[in-house]
């Protein structure tokens, strides 16, 4: 697959578990500037393609790249230095530590093993401590949790735990950040405020993917969809071309 340079794609991209096809050949490319929705039933895939972008799991088949940089057997720690984030469904915040500790932890974190691993390699981690504290505190100024950064994370409302993973996912100034369902359990005012930091995002050249399973925020904040079915691409295209398709109506979005 052809595209531009700077984008994160996964080309042509198989997984199997056991016999089960998670994935079977799907291409997909998250552009620097856009914000583009994975969607589907469950089951259909979207998760193991986030883990294959991220580098959590190898494809069997296909190629995952940044540009022209094949990232096939790269780990999750040399793609975050190549700019790719991600955040989960549930927050991972350390709940002890203050909403300014979690999103710098974003400086130096980006596996699940590496959360221990950074608590018993401190010195070595901030070794650039003062560049993460100031990138840090000006995101979290610019998401809207600049008046709690001394507060602890396990007392913040689920809404403020979400932002603040996102936060903690843009600490290392990613070009790419991959979200696992950000809206869920947001009261739809909280969905607003969501969609108003992906767009400020979107608008300063950050590339977004989301995988969420509420379709009306998908096709809103959207400016391409693809939904997956059985591990295959159902229909990409723009969110109208998408929600008006009769076979995504048929598989997923319900007449
Ligand atoms: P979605 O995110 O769309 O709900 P997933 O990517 O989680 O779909 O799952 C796709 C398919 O792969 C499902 O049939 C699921 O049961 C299977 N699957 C996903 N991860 C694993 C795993 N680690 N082990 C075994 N099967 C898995």
């Amino acid at each position: 697959m052809t595209s531009p340079v700077t984008s994160l794609v996964a080309d042509n991209v198989t997984k199997t578990f056991g016999g089960i096809h998670a994935l079977d050949g799907v291409t997909l490319d998250a552009r620097p500037a856009e914000i583009h929705g994975l969607i589907g039933p469950n089951g259909s895939g979207k998760t193991t393609l986030l883990n294959l972008l991220c580098g959590y799991y190898k494809p069997d088949g296909g190629a995952i790249r940044v540009g022209e940089k094949d990232l096939t057997g790269a780990s999750v720690q040399s793609r975050a230095r190549l700019d790719i984030a991600r955040t989960f469904q549930k927050p991972r915040l350390l709940g002890s530590l203050s909403v300014l500790d979690n999103a710098m932890l974003g400086g130096w974190v980006h596996t699940e093993a590496g959360f221990v691993e950074t608590l018993f390699g401190m010195p070595r981690a901030l070794k650039d401590e003062r560049r993460t504290r100031d990138s840090a505190r000006d995101i979290l100024a610019a998401i809207g949790l600049g008046d709690i950064m001394d507060r602890r994370a396990d007392v913040l409302d689920h809404a403020h735990q979400r932002f603040l993973e996102i936060a903690r996912g843009l600490v290392l100034g990613p070009k790419f950040l991959l979200l696992d369902e950000p809206a869920g359990g947001l009261a739809e005012h909280e969905i607003e405020a969501l969609a108003d930091v992906l767009r400020t995002l979107r608008d300063c050249g950050l590339g977004i993917l989301i995988v969420e399973h509420h379709t009306d925020f998908v096709f809103k904040i959207s400016d391409r969809v693809t939904t997956l079915n059985l591990g295959q691409t159902l229909r990409h295209g723009t969110p109208d071309e998408v929600r008006t398709d009769p076979e995504v109506i048929r598989v997923y979005l319900g007449a």
